[in-house]
C-alpha cells in the first residue's frame, strides 16, 4: 500500500533504522523510543491490524513477528533482564499507524498494568 508510512519503510521509500530482518518480517528502531530499547517488528506483507491476520495468514504472519522480535531482543541484550512484546490494537488499544507491528520494548523497568 503506497500510502502505508511502513510499508513504505519495507519498500525502502522511507528509511527507517533497521535491528532485523527476515523473510517475512522486518525489524526496526521507533522514530519515538518509549525505552532505552523500542523495535517495531512489522509483517512485509500489509495487514491492518491484529484483526486482519485471518486463519489464512496467521500460522505464517505470526510466528515470523515473535521469532523476529525475539532475536531482536536477543541481539539487543534483553534475553536477561527482560523485555516486553506488545501489540496496540484499534482505538482503545492505541493503535497509531495501521500497518501490524509488534513493539519490542526493553532497557528498563516497565510499569504493569499499563495506564
Ligand atoms: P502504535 O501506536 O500504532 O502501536 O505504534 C506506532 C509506532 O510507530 C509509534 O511508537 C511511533 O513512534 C512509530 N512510528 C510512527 N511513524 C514512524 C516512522 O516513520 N518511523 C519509525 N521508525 N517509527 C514510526
Ligand atoms: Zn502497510
Amino acid at each position: 500500500m503506497s500510502d502505508c508510512i511502513f510499508c513504505r519503510i519495507v519498500s525502502g521509500d522511507i528509511p527507517a533504522r533497521e535491528a532485523g530482518s527476515s523473510d517475512e518480517a522486518l525489524a526496526f528502531h521507533d522514530l519515538n523510543p518509549q525505552a532505552p530499547v523500542h523495535v517495531l517488528v512489522i509483517p512485509r506483507e500489509h495487514f491492518g491490524g491484529a484483526n486482519d491476520v485471518g486463519p489464512t495468514d496467521s500460522e505464517r504472519v505470526w510466528p515470523a513477528l515473535f521469532d523476529l522480535a525475539t532475536a531482536v531482543a536477543q541481539e539487543l541484550g534483553l534475553a536477561d533482564s527482560g523485555y516486553r512484546l506488545v501489540v496496540n490494537s484499534g482505538t482503545d488499544g492505541g493503535q497509531s499507524v495501521g500497518h501490524l507491528h509488534l513493539h519490542v520494548l526493553g532497557g528498563r523497568r516497565l510499569a504493569w498494568p499499563p495506564g
